[in-house]
């Protein structure tokens, strides 16, 4: 295995942020990292480990090593009647894995298609799209501690998911590698998560874009080939843009503070705090005042004119108001400036704390 020094992890980040990292290596075993972990000269230095790079803002050079994860492997470990259980290497794409997993006729991914990345990734940030969460499928995983110097087992519990975020950005950050990441899929599902709409339809609900691109009754392929009908749509691409999807975190507020804001924000909705899918029938569903709701950051930017609104070599994408997007040549710190004056003009206006979802590393 090959340690570079002092190359730019401008091809590395989907930001395309141009710092230098002082040492890069790809991680492609345990062997590998263990390695690295033994090697005297790494001994003291700062740890970055990176999957897909698609959640992250780098600010400044690095000073310390990136260790990029590559670990592959695909495979089926058991199968019963109604469920397969499948490993997956930390490094494979995770766009690859729901791919495969839907060409198996397998369910439980399918509505998560086209999110950029790794699956080591993925399950470190708890992602979600359309309604389905990787927590709805999500096992158990290995991973290499480093202060305990051994493979680790955890299962889902242990890895404490929270709203875009795990033990592995918080207590173990940049402390563990997730090596290889175990699903429950559904074999041959029947049913599927289509509740996923917007206000005003602005673009088609997961259920009109079904209809659209297929006939009933549907397979778990047609509703992988319906998100990808309104993903292309509504997303910004990142062969085009710098960008790592929503920037902001929704935030969580009381009722009292939502219907404030509704009287100030025409349509404003709120759901459950556990759930990211836009359920129309569960926005009025909240009566006591200290009750906890979800509201779209995107929905109060928009308001503020964010949508499509540049400075310099950063701007919000004419798409999606959560997309904080630039011309791939902004540096970190001019993001950093951009998203700092979005949270204080968020703040000013309705008194609401936009917390960033994207690992920002300093
Ligand atoms: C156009 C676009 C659309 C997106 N859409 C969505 C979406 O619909 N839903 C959604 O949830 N997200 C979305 N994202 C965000 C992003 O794709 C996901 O968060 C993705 O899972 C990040 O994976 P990654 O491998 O790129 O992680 P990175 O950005 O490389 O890292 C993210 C964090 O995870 C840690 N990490 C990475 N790999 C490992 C590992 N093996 N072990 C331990 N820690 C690790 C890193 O240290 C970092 O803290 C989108 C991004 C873009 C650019």
């Amino acid at each position: 295995m090959e340690v570079k020094q002092n190359i730019s992890l401008k091809p590395y980040n989907t930001f395309a942020i141009g710092v230098q990292a002082r040492y890069f290596t790809e991680i492609n075993s345990v062997n590998d990292l263990q390695k690295i972990l033994s090697d005297p000269k790494f001994e003291k230095m700062r740890i970055k480990v990176l999957g897909g790079g698609s959640n992250i803002l780098f600010t400044s050079d690095f000073d310390g090593i990136v260790l990029k994860i590559n670990i592959p492997g695909m495979k089926k470990m058991e199968e019963t009647d109604q469920h397969v259980l499948v490993e997956i290497g930390a490094g494979e794409s995770w766009d690859k894995f729901v791919r495969w997993a839907v060409e198996n006729n397998w369910g439980g991914v399918e509505n998560m298609v086209m999110i950029p990345g790794t699956v080591g990734g993925a399950a470190a940030q708890n992602i979600a799209a359309y309604g389905q969460n990787i927590s709805d499928t999500l096992e158990s995983l290995d991973l290499y501690r480093f202060d305990q110097d051994k493979i680790v087992t955890f299962q889902k519990d242990d890895c404490k998911l929270t709203y875009r975020s795990s033990i592995f950005k918080r207590e173990l950050k940049d402390k563990a590698v997730i090596l290889r990441v175990r699903f429950r899929l559904q074999k041959s599902p029947k049913e599927f998560e289509l509740d996923y709409h917007e206000r005003k339809a602005r673009y088609e609900s997961t259920i009109e874009a079904l209809e659209k691109t297929a006939e009933p009754p549907y397979s778990v392929k047609d509703v992988m080939n319906a998100i990808i009908y309104t993903r292309s749509r509504r997303l910004p691409s990142v062969d085009e843009y710098g960008s790592c999807g929503s920037f902001f975190k929704n935030p969580v507020v009381t009722v009292k503070k939502y219907k404030e804001l509704a009287q100030e924000v025409d349509e404003l909705q709120s759901y459950p705090v556990d759930k990211l899918q836009y359920s129309r029938k569960e926005w009025d569903k909240f009566d006591k005042d200290e009750d906890l709701v979800k509201i779209p950051a995107a929905r109060l930017l928009d308001e503020l004119g964010y949508r499509g609104k540049w400075t310099g070599n950063v701007g919000v994408s004419e798409k999606h108001a959560l997309c904080v997007v630039t011309n791939k040549t902004a540096s970190g710190q001019e993001v950093r400036d951009y998203i700092k004056r979005m949270q204080q003009d968020i703040k000013n206006e309705y008194g609401v704390k936009l917390e960033s979802e994207v690992d920002i590393v300093l």
